[in-house]
């Protein structure tokens, strides 16, 4: 697996990496989950839900009061981090237990490498039944999302990109016919995705008190604000935040049909089930509204992680995860032998020394340079079938130029694509508004380490 691509400077790197992890392992006290035999697995990506934004999260408790109740029963991992940006090597990740720059998944062409296999390929090879339901861009056939599924269904309609009820009116028929087997359902909705423009009765639902004009925001006008040409009021501005929190809570009343049907068929008694999003969504952080792919702050990292389980109760974990964990964690509680090490580790069933010191890793090579490209089509739409903006990233097996960032603790450590570094103490500084990467700290080196020194396989990608 990965073996023919690697140099020897990656080899070395691996080494680090794999020693690390087993030392992480050998050191963890209660990474054990109940083991759940035969169990159904139901992986649900919901695209572009940043984790603050939900009530479970620290958001309104108007936006997902599902997904809250359905946290209220479930493992909810309240520091999760996606690996990138974007949709597709973020999904990588996901389903593979593996860093995306490991896996050569950087650039919008990029495939899935085929000697890495897939969750779906691990569990069909385990004897499930599996099924994916898709919308929007990069989990795709032409990217390789659809092996091991034996029924792949992509949403190829635009105007059903708000897909809430399409993908639960596709989930619930998989479920009816194959409740009597042994099966694995990956959902991937894009319905919160930009443009926002949800209906009166979600926007009242969120924000019944705005008193301005702003209704939708199409994507034009989105980035005519990232870039500078609009200018929105503090007012407009909670407003734009508040319609994109409405497209989350349709979604939301849709999850909730959804969560129904398990219960009522029964299946929450022999069902794995896993909530998480590839990344979060520009909200005026950094100046970047309705976009995401070009940063690494918080607001486009920090993502859901929410498992539910039979025999597992009810817990909040603070210490920072991985996306690249869910594989990891899904083979543990099924039982079944991976046959091979991944980036990823099991996820904590507490937080202790050994999971608070844990170091997650996330890079993007989408340069904010594609601002400027996006605002032009922006301006001037193209067709659709043209397919997603320009996105300029370097293809092919290396990370190339990149903007990546190391969680360890509180601390976050981010190296940007000038090359230049910020260093943020997200417990008194969450917003990452505060750069102290100039105050002399050993946390700060310590990090600065960790980005350069290949326990991410990062340090190979300076270039
Ligand atoms: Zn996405």
């Amino acid at each position: 697996m990965l073996s023919k691509r690697r140099t020897k400077r990656d080899f070395s790197s691996l080494f680090a990496s794999a020693l690390f992890f087993l030392v992480l392992l050998a050191g963890a006290r209660g990474f054990a989950w109940p083991s759940c035999l035969n169990c159904n697995v139901i992986l649900i990506s919901l695209d572009t839900v940043a984790a603050a934004r939900l009530g479970v999260y620290g958001g309104s408790s108007k936006v997902s009061p599902s997904i809250d109740a359905f946290a209220a029963s479930a493992r909810t991992y309240k520091s999760a981090y996606s690996t990138s940006a974007w949709t597709l090597p973020a999904h990588a990740a996901m389903l593979t237990g593996f860093f995306p720059w490991r896996l050569g998944v950087n650039g919008e062409v990029d495939p899935l490498p085929h000697d890495t296999p897939l969750l779906a390929e691990r569990l069909k090879a385990a004897g499930y039944l599996t099924g994916a339901r898709s919308s929007g861009y990069y989990v795709t056939r032409h990217h390789g999302f659809h092996r091991g599924f034996d029924s792949f269904v992509k949403n190829e309609d635009r105007k059903k990109w708000r897909d809430g009820a399409w993908i639960v009116d596709q989930a619930t028929s998989f479920l009816n016919l194959n409740r009597q087997k042994k099966f694995f359902l990956f959902l991937h909705s894009f319905h919160a995705h930009a443009p926002f423009t949800p209906t009166e009765k979600a926007r009242e639902s969120v924000d019944s008190g705005y008193k301005g004009k702003i209704q939708s925001m199409p994507s034009k006008d989105l980035i005519r604000l990232t870039v500078g040409k609009d200018v929105a009021t503090v007012e407009d501005q909670d407003r734009i935040r508040a319609l994109y929190d409405a497209g989350i809570n349709e979604l939301d009343s849709e999850l909730a049909r959804l969560f129904k049907s398990i219960k009522d068929l029964g299946l929450d008694r022999n069902t794995v089930v896993v909530i998480t999003s590839d990344h979060g969504e520009g909200l005026g952080g950094h100046g970047l509204w309705g976009y995401h792919a070009v940063n690494v702050y918080d607001e486009l990292v920090r993502v859901p992680l929410i498992v539910k389980a039979p025999q597992v109760a009810a817990k909040t974990i603070e210490s920072p995860v991985s996306l690249i964990d869910i594989v990891p964690t899904l083979l543990s509680i099924l039982k079944i032998a991976p046959g091979t090490s991944f980036d990823g580790v099991v996820l904590p069933d507490e937080d202790d020394a050994s999971s608070a010191s844990r170091s997650v890793f996330a890079a993007t090579s989408v340069s904010p340079d594609v601002l400027s490209h996006w605002a032009a089509s922006a301006e001037k739409p193209r067709p659709s079938k043209q397919g997603p903006p320009y996105i300029r990233t370097t293809p092919g097996r290396r990370l190339g130029v990149s903007e990546q960032m190391v969680r360890s603790g509180s601390h976050k450590l981010i190296l940007k694509f000038d090359r230049s570094f910020e260093l943020y103490d997200l417990s008194k500084d969450p917003g990452e508004i505060k750069n102290i990467y100039s105050e002399p700290s050993k946390i700060g080196e310590h990090l600065k380490s960790l980005l350069l020194g290949g326990k991410s396989s990062l340090g190979t990608s300076q270039d």
